[in-house]
């Protein structure tokens, strides 16, 4: 019988999310700071640690993995490897999460590796908003990414959109327009206070995700879906589309109680929960017994006792997370 990861509030976990590099090449203002310093590759997970590691997961019952970063798509070698994960026995799910600058040239590998569904972060369709929240990205080729995945048979896309007050906010009907006319999902996400910042100010960009539900509502009615996943974000139907509307609200609504997640930072850091520093360093396990599964899984079973019952964000306060977002796996 396949062993199951199990915390000490009976929270099965069941889904984990692997940074696989800090790197990017955008520099998104609420993720990243104009001038970063990126790890030295030794800190770094190296590709084949990385299949250990989601090995190790799906041996240990977890039946579903999102790779991010950073931009997964920028890292060397991952692309080519990527079938050893999406080969695993016993994961249901591989996914990726990216901001969609690369998927004119990989949607079709991503596909055979045998990646099963994208999120693509797009948080404007202006072209001269999407640089300055990027900082330095090209929409037309995110946007040209986005159909090169749909022509490689990726169904189920679903676009990111931070929203952000002074930013974006004004556009929240506009993306909506844009996913029901593509046919793909949409989640709008708060802010969340991660890494701290100096491009703008993030008590004054705030914007909750009821208040962008209360725009969407001015114009469509949300019908709540009846499945709920776990996790911060909350479904919806709309009558005339089959897409769906999340909203993912770490602020405003409290998700804890059916977390079903842990993440493994770049470094090899694994994190049981996004808002604390409550982690255990998988790396020196790896790096003392490279190859083997068996030091991997037991540490990681006993790092379950330390996923804490729920975080604290504080708009207010200073951030209690330091970690940037690209370094964590958003
Ligand atoms: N580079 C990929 C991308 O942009 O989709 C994957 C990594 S990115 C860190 C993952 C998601 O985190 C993106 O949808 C991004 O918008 C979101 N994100 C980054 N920083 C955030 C923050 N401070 N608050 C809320 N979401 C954030
Ligand atoms: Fe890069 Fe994604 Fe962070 Fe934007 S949100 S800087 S695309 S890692």
């Amino acid at each position: 019988m396949t062993q199951q990861l199990i915390d000490n509030f009976g929270r099965t976990v069941d889904y984990v999310r692997i940074s696989v590099t800090d790197r990017c090449d955008f520099r998104c203002v609420y993720c990243m700071a104009e001038e970063m310093t990126f790890l030295p590759r030794e800190d770094i997970m190296s590709i084949e640690e990385i299949e250990l590691l989601a090995q190790a997961f799906t041996e240990l019952g977890v039946a579903r993995i999102r790779l991010t970063g950073g931009e997964p798509l920028v890292r060397r070698g991952l692309i080519d490897h990527l079938h050893n994960i999406g080969e695993l026995p016993g994961l249901d799910e591989l996914l990726i999460t990216t901001n969609g600058s690369q998927l004119s040239r990989h949607s079709q590998t991503l596909k055979q590796a045998g990646v099963t569904r994208l999120n693509v972060s797009l948080d404007s369709l202006k072209a001269e908003r999407f640089k300055a929240m990027t900082r330095n990205g090209d929409l037309h080729k995110v946007l040209a990414g986005i159909e090169a995945a749909q022509q490689a048979g990726f169904q189920r896309i679903k676009i990111n959109a931070v929203i952000m007050k002074g930013s974006n906010h004004d556009e929240v009907l506009d993306l909506l327009e844009f996913a029901r006319d593509k046919g793909i999902d949409i989640a709008y996400i708060e802010e969340m206070p991660l890494g701290n910042i100096d491009s703008h100010d993030r008590a004054l960009s705030f914007c909750s995700s009821d208040e962008v539900q209360a725009t969407i509502e001015e114009r469509y009615a949300l019908l709540p879906m009846a499945h709920k996943t776990a996790g911060p974000s909350r479904y919806f139907q709309m009558a005339d589309s089959d897409i769906r509307v999340g909203f993912i609200s770490p602020h405003s609504h409290n998700f804890c109680a059916d977390c079903n997640r842990v993440r493994v930072t770049v470094e090899g850091r694994l994190l049981l929960c996004l808002g604390n520093e409550h982690s255990v360093n998988l790396l020196p396990v790896m790096r003392a017994n490279p190859g083997q599964l068996e030091p991997l899984k037991d540490a990681i079973i006993a790092a379950m006792p330390l996923k804490p019952e729920r975080h604290y964000f504080d708009l207010e306060e200073e951030p209690q997370i330091l970690r940037f977002m690209n370094a964590t796996g958003g």
